[in-house]
């Protein structure tokens, strides 16, 4: 391929030439332009080739907090009660 400062290459899908600097070949081996580009996905990137997670995360506790035991009072409840 020659290069050169006024080199162009005609787009593989508007056909509008633009110059090699700003052209680009995606995955299927076309020359598009930078409009033409598809916001860069190709074969291998794209959004349809991602796996999702399957884990439902809306179950999950936010900011959750270890157990703690619990207090046990050393004072025994029947020695808060009147004596009668
Ligand atoms: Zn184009």
């Amino acid at each position: 391929m020659a290069r050169g400062k006024y080199n162009k290459i005609v787009c593989d899908v508007c056909g509008f030439a633009y110059p090699r600097t700003v052209m680009k070949k995606n995955s299927y081996g076309l020359w598009v332009c930078p409009e033409d580009n598809e916001k860069g996905y190709d074969l291998v990137n794209h959004p349809q080739n991602k796996i999702i997670s399957t884990i439902d995360r809306s179950m999950f506790i936010k900011d959750a907090r270890p157990q703690r035991p619990a207090l046990v009072s050393a004072v025994p409840v029947s020695a808060w009660l009147p004596s009668i």
